[in-house]
């Protein structure tokens, strides 16, 4: 892979396409966790180290989609000047800033910049032309830098301006950072070199979303752990009652059809035996556990039982390779954790013995952080949805620019 290691940036102008869409306080705007800033220091620290300057660019929130009531861009929102002192902070270096990522007052400071120091560029998504990737708007922007570096893995399934789109004007100067690289170099091993057996464990609301992923798994896997709201559209598909759980009754067939392709392949395909079962979607409810072969009406199943969890659980342990992506029930609720904590225990048990475990960003990741096993596991992914289309066999533009 062609990181940043592979260039020396003396006297070069790094553009780099960063991850800074942060959550932020609704009322003063402070950044409520740095993570994705932090992930790309040493990205910019090595790059400042070899006498080079950083020109950063990225998008924060959607300020296209989420006008004010009067129908224009709310600026005070979005502005990326909320990330300027943080990052400074972070880098030790005083970050300038461009009121706009193009036109003038961008060139203008562009050119002033003088090894060592660091622009940041106003929103990349104030412009339409952006998430359209836009060749021209590709190509002003490419006039700011020297060096193409792509740090962004959250957004490297896209085809932006910047993310994707703008590479074609640096031929050879382009690279990845460090975020990137690592990223795709754990997606890689778990892809092309995973150990056996390899499990995936898959949960989360829905059957329709991960449906791509489970069936580009079942050639991959020895395992595939399913839980979560999803495993009850497979329960209800093999002739189960499954009272008020959550269901996509289009997809039944669908989920018959991965389970025959999971037999003929020899992929054990794994659903719950037992679930903890509630009479409203709520913490409050009653609840109590109780086999899948018969939920009552009127009653939901919201985590896998006690029985699933200790098999799944046995299953994990003995993997070589693991990948989460989806909590086994509703983890955000107390009386509905279980299913979920019991998975990341093993999943750290596992990793503890030598298997190689990767957590797929979004509620998996927020899960195993809620449960404290966020040390315990190889690897947490920061890009939720690269990771997945990652997942489902395509090509990531992001990265296809780059390596082209
Ligand atoms: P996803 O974004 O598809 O990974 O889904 C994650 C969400 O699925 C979490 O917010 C969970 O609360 C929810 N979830 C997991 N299991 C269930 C379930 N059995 N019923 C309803 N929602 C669930």
């Amino acid at each position: 892979m062609k990181t940043v290691d592979t260039i020396n940036f003396a006297g070069k102008k790094a553009l780099v396409r960063v991850d800074f869409n942060v959550p932020l306080d609704k009322n003063t705007f402070a950044i409520t966790d740095d993570a994705r800033i932090r992930a790309t220091i040493p990205t910019l620290k090595k790059i400042l180290a070899d006498g080079g300057s950083c020109i950063l660019m990225s998008h924060l929130g959607r300020p296209l989609k989420k006008l004010k009531e009067d129908g224009t861009i709310d600026y005070n929102k979005f502005t990326l000047k909320h990330t300027v002192a943080r990052t400074g902070e972070l880098l030790g270096v005083d970050v300038q800033f461009a009121q706009d990522c193009i036109g003038q007052d961008a060139i203008d400071k562009a050119n002033a910049l003088q090894p060592g120091q660091v622009l940041l560029l106003e929103n990349l998504r104030f412009y339409k032309e952006e998430e359209k990737g836009d060749t021209i708007f590709a190509e002003k922007l490419s006039k700011l830098g020297d060096v193409y570096v792509n740090d962004a893995f959250g957004t490297a399934h896209r085809a932006h301006a910047s993310t994707a789109i703008i590479a074609q004007f640096f031929s050879n100067a382009k690279c990845f950072g460090y975020v990137m690289a690592k990223e795709v170099a754990n997606a890689e091993l778990v892809m092309k070199q995973a150990a056996r057996p390899f499990t995936a464990i898959t949960g989360g609301a829905k059957v329709s979303d991960k449906l791509l992923i489970l069936e580009n798994l079942i050639d991959k896997v020895d395992n595939l752990i399913i839980g979560g709201g999803m495993a009850y559209t497979f329960l209800k598909a093999m002739g189960y009652e499954i009272g008020a759980s959550l269901c996509e009754e289009d997809r039944l067939q669908l989920c018959l059809d991965l389970m025959a392709k999971a037999k003929s392949k020899g992929v054990n395909l794994m659903l719950p035996a037992d679930s903890i079962i509630a009479d409203a979607f709520s913490n409050e409810a009653n609840h109590k556990a109780c086999s899948n072969k018969n939920i009552e009406a009127g009653w939901m199943g919201l985590d896998i039982g006690p029985e699933a969890a200790k098999e799944y659980a046995e299953v994990i342990k003995n993997s070589k390779t693991i990948l989460w992506n989806g909590p086994m029930g509703v983890f955000e609720m107390s009386n509905y954790e279980n299913g979920t904590k019991q998975a990341a225990i093993a999943v750290a048990e596992a990793t503890k013995n030598g298997a190689f475990s990767l957590i797929g960003g979004g509620d998996s990741a927020a899960a195993v952080a809620k449960f404290g096993f966020e040390k315990e596991v190889s690897y947490v992914s920061t890009g939720g949805g690269a990771l997945l289309e990652y997942f489902e066999g395509k090509e990531l533009p992001g990265i296809k620019a780059i390596n082209e």
